[in-house]
């Protein structure tokens, strides 16, 4: 066992910085451990701001991964409404907005991601939201009001969530989306033709390959202007383009940076006191052989466990496999491993019945499974993707073999 750090200061206070901090005082540790958050909230989980909060059904502190008296109880200095301005490597301290600085021997930085902006006429108008933190959702909560007209801009999960989530609130509700298909970022054609129809059924109005060059209004957004010079009512606007790494922090630091902070298997940095999880982490894709940026839940919380393990010099956690879920209407949607690269892909069951799976595969192996309302597809597909393991593919196709006994061939 290696000699423990006496203080660790964790920048961010979301999932993966609050999960860092939970592993460390389950492994033992026993010196000041500092977190150091900008929004006013302990951690808190996000899914719910797109789903279940969004809808009204959760109240706030309902999505606390703990209780607040938990940072106290545990000798953990939770710092909110603070934001970390500056690092110094080699004083080894981190400069606040209050004007303090703390000090550190290790470092963990988990100040995750930002939604990307569109820089379009207009785009500062009243109205036009985003949708990371629970102060957005609040906002967005003030303008959803029944037969209010939103336009989502973006059908990634974040616009097709909201949007199912709207419309089943009584919002008129219209998703442009400028890829050929919606969903195209996290699953094959299959799924985003599903989701489609899906969303058109419920009388959202999907437009794909859309062109939107700027927004109407006077102060408060009125329209979305499109290329062709159709204007698109609004009440109000919820763009949803993807994220970016919160990484300048540690880029003007010195540390090495790419598409996020790069680390190793063990989230170091290029300063091996220095730490990085969750979104704003390019890491290690071990199941792929190669390097990337995950935004999950998952991701995060493996992030602080690693981190923890690494500190205290344990055994590392066992690595999963990327997975994902998104809650729309009355559809799960489950998907383990990565689909990029994949050069097959065999439908099982049939969509038409809302419960449906679609596996991937690069030679010959399974590399991603998406599955829609069918649990065995995902649990099993999960393992299926763990082991890369090969699987004929009219046997996964032919619903009549079970999930199971694919399984058991195929990872006997
Ligand atoms: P975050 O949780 O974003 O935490 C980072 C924190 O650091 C933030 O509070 C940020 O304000 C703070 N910070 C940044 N810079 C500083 C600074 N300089 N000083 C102090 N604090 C700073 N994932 C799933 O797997 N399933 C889902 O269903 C799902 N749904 C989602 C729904 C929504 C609406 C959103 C926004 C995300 C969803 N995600 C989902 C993604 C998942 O929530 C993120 O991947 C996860 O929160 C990343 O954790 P993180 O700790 O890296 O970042
Ligand atoms: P996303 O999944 O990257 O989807 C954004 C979509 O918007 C992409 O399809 C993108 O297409 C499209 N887009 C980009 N610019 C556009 C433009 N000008 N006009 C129209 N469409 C445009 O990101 P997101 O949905 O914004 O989600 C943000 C973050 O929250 C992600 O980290 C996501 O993983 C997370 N989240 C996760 C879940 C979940 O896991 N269930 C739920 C909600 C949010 P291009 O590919 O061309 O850029």
């Amino acid at each position: 066992m290696s000699t423990s750090p006496a203080r660790i200061v964790i920048i961010g206070a979301g999932q993966a910085g609050g999960q860092a901090a939970y592993s460390l005082r389950l492994g033992g540790f026993v010196g000041a451990i500092t977190i150091i958050g900008d929004e006013p909230q302990p951690p808190y989980q996000r899914p719910p701001l797109s789903k279940a909060y969004l809808k009204g059904e959760l109240d706030a502190d309902r999505l606390f991964l703990k209780p607040v008296e938990y940072y106290p109880e545990h000798g953990v200095d939770l710092l909110t409404g603070v934001a970390a301005t500056r690092i110094d490597l080699d004083a080894h301290t981190v400069e606040l907005s209050s004007g303090a600085a703390v000090g550190w021997d290790k470092l963990v930085i988990a100040t995750g991601s930002r939604p990307r902006r569109l820089s379009l006429e207009g785009a500062g108008l009243a109205g036009i939201l985003e949708l990371r933190t629970l102060d957005d959702v609040d906002r967005l909560k003030a303008v959803a009001h029944p037969d209010a007209r939103l336009v989502v801009v973006g059908a990634g999960y974040i616009g097709l969530e909201a949007a199912a989530v709207a419309t089943q609130l009584g919002l008129k509700v219209t998703v442009l989306e400028a890829m050929p298909q919606v969903l195209s970022r996290v699953a094959g054609p299959e799924i985003g033709q599903f989701y489609n129809r899906i969303h058109r059924s419920a009388g959202v109005d999907v437009r794909t390959g859309a062109r939107l060059v700027g927004f109407e209004g006077v102060g408060q957004v009125t329209g979305v202007r499109m290329e062709d010079g159709e204007v698109i009512p609004a009440d109000a606007v919820l763009v949803g383009v993807g994220v970016l790494p919160n990484m300048e922090l540690a880029s003007d630091a010195g540390l090495i940076c790419g598409n996020g902070i790069v680390v190793d298997d063990q989230m170091r940095t290029s300063q091996p006191d220095v730490y990085a999880i969750g979104d704003v982490a390019w890491r290690p894709l071990v199941h792929y052989g190669r390097e990337g940026r995950l935004e999950s839940v998952h991701n995060a919380i493996e992030g602080g466990k690693i981190v923890a393990a690494s500190i205290l010099g344990a055994p590392p956690p066992a690595l999963d496999v990327p997975w994902f879920w998104s809650d729309q209407y009355d559809l799960k949607l489950q998907t383990a491993g990565l689909w990029t690269g994949a050069d097959e892909r065999i439908m099982r069951g049939d969509p038409q019945s809302r419960s449906f799976a679609v596996f991937y595969l690069k030679e010959g192996r399974v590399i991603a499974v998406d599955s829609v309302n069918s649990a065995p597809e995902y649990l099993v597909g999960k393992k299926l993707v763990a082991a890369q393991a090969t699987v004929a593919p009219g046997e996964l196709a032919d619903k009549s073999i079970s999930m199971k006994d694919i399984g058991a061939r195929a990872l006997s």
